[in-house]
């Protein structure tokens, strides 16, 4: 259950609910969203829910079961938008993020930006610390990328987005970027999630490459319950028997979690497949189906990319791609 109080009430107030609560055997937990108090409790009887209800102090009592409350329809049947640095998310509008796997060097960088930014991108992608699986392989430029990152944005007037991956980075990475990213293999890091919960910059979750949809929900309710109710969500495949393709894009997540969530979904492709041939075609499945923007992976010569260079697109499949999206849109309600 879920007992949403009246905007700005006193700390007296959210007691008192306490103790209701607690006369009804219920043990509670209490949250802030936005301008207000909200109070997380297990299934009660409707005796206390009547209790509640005739409290001034009370706005709601929402019954909501399972793990995911805050990030749930039930709690907010109206969809969010989420502000990155003045781009806004959901809403409507389908916007495109683009850019390299990593930031290899400054003029990869600039030369990726420009292009993406003139074929109609949105935001940019470029990240300065990599999860990979091998210790290794290349693990990203850190605070250097960062500084090319902001360069690129002061070029093209596009805000980014970039991974963090440790707890430890949080700030350092949010001092930069617009829109903090947690990639697959964090999805399950709860500290992580914490930790992007108690600072403001918005967070785009992904869906962890072998989470049920109910997982990724609970995770983004991680980051909500901190405080932070800037989440998006961005399916990005998941692990099958099918070795065609790195990982199997779950187009019915799309439709799944807009309905299950009032948080905006995206969806990276270009992870999903491991291949560019098809991004194309599953970026205009994702904006048929309801996907409120896209990831995708752009590098000036994708032979050479230090990091997955066989899903990136070249700056002209790239545009190619924008057009087509631009077409489709309209007729499917969305704007770009
Ligand atoms: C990425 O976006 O660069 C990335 C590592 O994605 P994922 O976490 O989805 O594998
Ligand atoms: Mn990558």
């Amino acid at each position: 259950m879920i007992i949403v109080m009246r905007p700005y009430v006193s700390e007296d107030a959210v007691a008192e609910v306490i103790d209701l609560l607690a006369d009804a055997g219920l043990d509670a937990e209490v949250v802030t969203d936005q301008d207000r108090p909200v109070v997380l409790t297990g299934a009660m009887e409707s005796a206390t829910t009547a209790s509640l209800v005739g409290l001034d102090s009370v706005e709601r009592v929402i019954r909501v079961e399972g793990p995911a409350r805050l990030v749930s329809r039930a709690y907010s049947s109206k969809s969010s938008v989420i502000d990155a640095s003045g781009v806004a998310i959901g809403g409507g509008t389908f916007i495109v993020i683009a850019g390299p796997c990593a930031v290899e060097s400054k003029e990869q960088m600039l030369n990726t930006a420009r292009s993406v930014a003139a074929s109609g991108a949105r935001m940019l992608r470029g990240d300065a610390f990599k999860p990979r699986t091998s210790p290794y392989a290349f693990q990203g430029l850190g605070e250097h990328a960062l500084k090319i990152m902001a360069d690129a944005r002061d070029e093209t007037g596009l805000p980014f987005t970039a991974e963090v991956l440790d707890p430890r980075h949080v700030e350092l990475v949010a001092s930069y970027a617009d829109l903090l990213r947690i990639g697959t293999r964090n999805m399950s890091n709860y500290a992580l999630l914490k930790e992007v919960g108690r600072q403001p910059k918005p967070v785009l979750l992904k869906r962890g490459r072998t989470a049920t949809i109910e997982e990724w929900l609970s995770a983004a309710e991680y980051v909500y319950s901190e405080g932070n109710s800037n989440v998006v969500l961005v399916e990005r495949g998941i692990r099958s028997f099918e070795h065609s393709t790195r990982n199997t894009l779950d187009l019915s997540a799309v439709p799944l979690a807009k309905g299950l969530s009032h948080l905006p979904v995206m969806v990276d492709p270009s992870h999903a497949a491991g291949r560019a041939d098809l991004v194309p075609a599953l970026s205009r499945a994702a904006l048929a189906v309801g996907a409120d923007g896209l990831l995708i992976d752009v590098h000036p010569d994708p032979k050479a990319a230090k990091v997955d260079g066989d899903q990136a697109l070249l700056p002209a499949q790239f545009a190619d791609l924008m057009r087509d999206l631009k077409a489709i849109a309209p007729v499917v309600g969305l704007a770009l």
